[in-house]
């Protein structure tokens, strides 16, 4: 059973979801979950560990074995693996890489699975992903699906991995976006969909701030949230 309200929001690479989810979150005064931060924790041990993308039983090992906390600390939350905050190195283009691969596995989807759905049911959340509103939560009180032109989501994308550190080409970064894109939505289990009782928003030519706003009107209007 779960306690409270559950927004989720599901959309493609780079749309926007986790600054708009974050910002949602804050302002609801809810938990923030990203989803794909839990798929990055699984690709980073097996880099880390050395396992191959092809070594199925590998990182189903890694899957049984890791613990993966969401830690609050002021106004952000943290992603731990094994106690160790993870944050940060999580965003690398090898980690997505690898967090792309992974997650068509049954193995990975399952575990990680049950971890969204527990940390969900305990209270009021934000989740954003690929799957969340049509299989980590499809009773979930308010659904939405947020989508940007590819060009605007290469560009996004492209702007933090450098404000991050990371030397990467645009042009690169547009190309493993839309690759990672089919991959999630061609995949068997669990593809990225627009659920079917979502509300679905462009923020191609939207704000940040615009899309939140939007958002928390339509929280307003269709749940209990006072
Ligand atoms: O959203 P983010 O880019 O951090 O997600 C990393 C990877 O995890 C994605 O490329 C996607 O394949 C996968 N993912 C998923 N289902 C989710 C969230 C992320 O398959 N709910």
């Amino acid at each position: 059973m779960k306690n409270g309200i559950i927004v989720t929001i599901d959309g493609p690479s780079a749309a926007g979801k986790s600054s708009v989810a974050r910002l949602l979150a804050k302002r609801l005064g809810f938990l923030y979950l990203d989803s794909g931060a839990l798929y990055r924790a699984i690709g980073w041990k097996a880099l880390k560990d050395g396992i191959s993308i092809v070594d199925k039983k590998g990182i189903e090992r890694i899957c049984k074995k890791i613990r993966i906390d969401v830690k609050k600390m002021g106004d952000e939350f943290r992603i731990m693996a094994d106690h160790m905050d993870i944050t940060e190195e999580i965003r690398g283009p090898e980690v997505s890489r690898m967090a792309s691969e992974i997650s068509a596995y049954p193995a990975v989807r399952k575990g990680l699975l049950k971890l969204q759905q527990d940390i969900g049911r305990k209270g009021n959340v934000v989740i954003e992903g690929r799957d969340t509103g049509t299989v980590v939560f499809p009773e979930a009180d308010i659904k939405f699906y947020l989508d940007a032109d590819i060009k605007v989501r290469g560009e996004r994308r492209w702007k933090e991995l450098r404000s991050g550190g990371f030397d990467v080409d645009l042009n690169l970064t547009i190309r493993e976006i839309e690759e990672r894109d089919r991959k999630d939505q061609t995949r068997t289990i669990a593809p990225l969909m627009v659920p079917s009782d979502a509300i679905f928003i462009n923020n191609t030519e939207k704000t940040l701030s615009d899309v939140a706003d939007l958002m928390l009107k339509e929280i307003k209007n269709r749940t209990d949230y006072p």
